[in-house]
C-alpha cells in the first residue's frame, strides 16, 4: 500500500508579487498594499474593517460615489442578457443608447462617438483619427503632434510621446518621432494660490505660434492638452488659454484634442471641461468617469466635421482600419447608461455646484500651514505643493499623504504635490474632514 501524499501546496502559496502591481515599485515592496475589500459611497473598508474617506474618487473616477444600486444592477442585468457582441460590423440596443445619449451630454456639434476601454486607449485613437482626418482630406503630410509639458496621456506609445512627463518615457524609447510640445502655462511667480483659472492665459498662448514657427503649420495634425493638468499637478489654465489655442488651430487648420479623461463627467461641475470653458474640441478622449469607475471603459467624442471628412473621403477613409475586441461592451454600456441616469436624477452637476465655493474657500485656507507652496483649485480638484526637503524631493508630499492613510483618508501625492478629487457626492462636513486631516498631517511632518 502507498502512502497518503500530502496534497500539494499551490506553487505560489504566500507570493503577494505574482501580482506585478501597475506604477508600484516592486523590489523592496516590504510595506502591505493597501487592501481594500469593499466600498460604498464616499469610503473605502479595509479587511480590519476601517472606513478610508476617499480623496481620489478611485483614481479621479467613481465620480457619482461607490457602490450606486442603479450602476450595479445595471451590469448584474446585462450581464445575465448578452455577455459580448463584436462591435466589427456588429451592435447592440446599449451601444447605440448609450451613445446617442453621451453625445447629448457633450458639447453640441460633438456626435459621434469611438468606443474603446480605457484612457489610454481613448489618447491613442484621438491621435490616430486626427492623423487619419488629414489623410482622408488629402493632406497625409500633417503628421506632427503637439502635446504639452507635464500632461499625462495614459502608457500607449502615442500618449506617451505627447505626454510631457519625461521621467515616464525614460525606459521605452524611441518613441513617436513627430511630436512637439508647447510649455506649461503656468508661473507660480504671478500665478501661485489663484482660485480657479490664474490670470494671463492669452500670452501664453502664444507659445504655439512660436512653435509653429518652428515646425511647419502644414506638417501639423494636432495638438493635445488636458483643460486642466491632473496627474501632473492639477494645473487650470490661465483665462484666455484654450480659446487662443482654438483660434490659432483654426488659423492653421490643425485639429484641437481635449484629453477630457480626469475633466469629464462632472469634475468642474459641468458635463466636459469643454462646457466649463467654453471651448469646444474637436476630438475628446474620455474615461474614468464614463462607467462611474465600475467597468473599464473609455471613448473619443467626435465632433461632426471631422466624422464626416472621413464620409466624404476615398472609399478606404470610410471605414476606420481601428478598435478593440471589447469596444462597446455591454456591461460597459450598460454601466455608462446607469451613470448618465444617476447625473440627471440626483442632478448631480447642481449639487457639485453648490459646494464648490465651499471646496475653494477651505482649499485656500491651507495658505500658511507648514510647507504649502502653492494652492491651485479647479472645480472638484485640488493640489497642494509643498516645498521639498532639501535633498529628498517627494519625502514631504509621501509623509504626509502616509498621515493622512494613517487618519483614514486616502489622498494622492505626485512627489511634494498632494492631489485631491474626491466623490462629486461630497458633503460639508467630509470637505472640512479632507482638509483639517491634511493640516493635522502637515504640522506633524519634518
Ligand atoms: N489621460 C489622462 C488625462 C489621464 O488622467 C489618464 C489616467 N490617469 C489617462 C489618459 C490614461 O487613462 P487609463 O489609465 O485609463 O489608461
Amino acid at each position: 500500500m502507498t502512502a497518503h501524499a500530502a496534497p500539494p501546496q499551490p506553487r505560489l502559496a504566500n507570493r503577494r508579487d505574482a501580482f506585478w502591481m501597475p506604477f508600484t515599485p516592486m523590489r523592496g515592496f516590504q510595506s502591505e498594499p493597501m487592501l481594500f475589500e469593499s466600498a460604498q459611497g464616499m469610503h473605502y473598508v479595509t479587511p480590519e474593517g476601517r472606513r478610508i474617506l476617499d480623496g481620489m474618487a478611485g483614481l479621479w473616477c467613481v465620480n457619482a460615489g461607490h457602490g450606486q444600486p442603479r450602476i450595479v444592477e445595471a451590469i448584474r442585468e446585462a450581464a445575465g442578457r448578452l455577455d459580448f457582441v463584436s462591435s466589427f460590423k456588429m451592435s447592440h440596443p446599449a451601444a447605440e443608447a448609450y451613445a446617442q445619449r453621451l453625445c447629448e451630454f457633450a458639447p453640441e456639434g460633438i456626435d459621434h462617438v469611438f468606443f474603446v476601454n480605457s484612457g489610454s486607449e481613448a489618447v491613442d485613437t484621438a491621435l490616430k483619427i486626427a492623423r487619419a482626418y488629414h489623410h482622408a482630406r488629402g493632406q497625409a503630410g500633417r503628421t506632427k503632434l503637439i502635446g504639452r509639458h507635464k500632461s499625462y496621456h495614459g502608457v500607449g506609445f502615442g500618449g506617451l510621446s505627447v505626454a510631457g512627463i519625461g521621467r515616464h518615457k525614460a525606459a521605452f524609447g524611441p518613441l513617436l518621432a513627430d511630436v512637439a510640445h508647447l510649455p506649461l502655462p503656468y508661473d507660480r511667480a504671478s500665478m501661485a494660490f489663484s482660485r480657479g483659472q490664474p490670470e494671463g492665459g492669452a500670452s501664453a498662448s502664444e507659445a504655439l505660434e512660436t512653435l509653429l514657427q518652428i515646425h511647419d503649420p502644414s506638417t501639423v495634425a494636432a495638438v493635445i492638452v488636458e483643460p486642466v493638468t491632473g496627474s501632473g499637478g492639477v494645473y487650470p489654465p490661465p483665462k484666455g488659454y484654450l480659446e487662443r489655442l482654438r483660434a490659432i488651430c483654426d488659423k492653421h487648420g490643425i485639429l484641437l484634442i481635449f484629453d477630457e479623461v480626469i475633466t469629464g463627467f462632472g469634475r468642474l461641475g459641468t458635463p466636459f471641461a469643454a462646457q466649463a470653458y467654453g471651448v469646444k474640441p474637436d476630438l475628446m478622449s474620455c474615461a474614468k468617469g464614463m462607467t462611474n469607475g465600475a467597468v473599464p471603459m473609455g471613448g473619443v467624442l467626435v465632433a461632426s466635421h471631422v466624422y464626416e471628412a472621413f464620409m466624404a473621403g476615398p472609399p478606404e477613409a470610410v471605414e476606420l482600419f481601428h478598435g478593440y475586441t471589447y469596444s462597446a461592451h455591454p456591461l460597459a454600456c450598460a454601466a455608462g447608461l446607469a451613470t448618465l441616469d444617476i447625473f440627471a436624477e440626483q442632478d448631480l452637476l447642481g449639487r457639485l455646484r453648490g459646494v464648490l465655493p465651499l471646496w475653494q474657500d477651505r482649499a485656500h485656507r491651507l495658505k500658511g500651514a507648514p510647507h504649502v507652496a502653492d494652492i491651485r483649485t479647479a472645480g472638484l480638484l485640488c493640489a497642494i505643493d509643498l516645498s521639498p526637503r532639501p535633498g529628498a524631493e517627494g519625502a514631504r508630499g509621501g509623509a504626509c499623504a502616509r498621515l493622512c492613510y494613517e487618519a483614514d483618508l486616502l489622498i494622492r501625492n505626485a512627489g511634494d504635490t498632494l492631489v485631491l478629487s474626491p466623490p462629486l457626492v461630497i458633503a460639508p462636513d467630509e470637505i472640512e474632514t479632507i482638509f483639517a486631516t491634511i493640516e493635522a498631517a502637515l504640522s506633524r511632518i519634518d
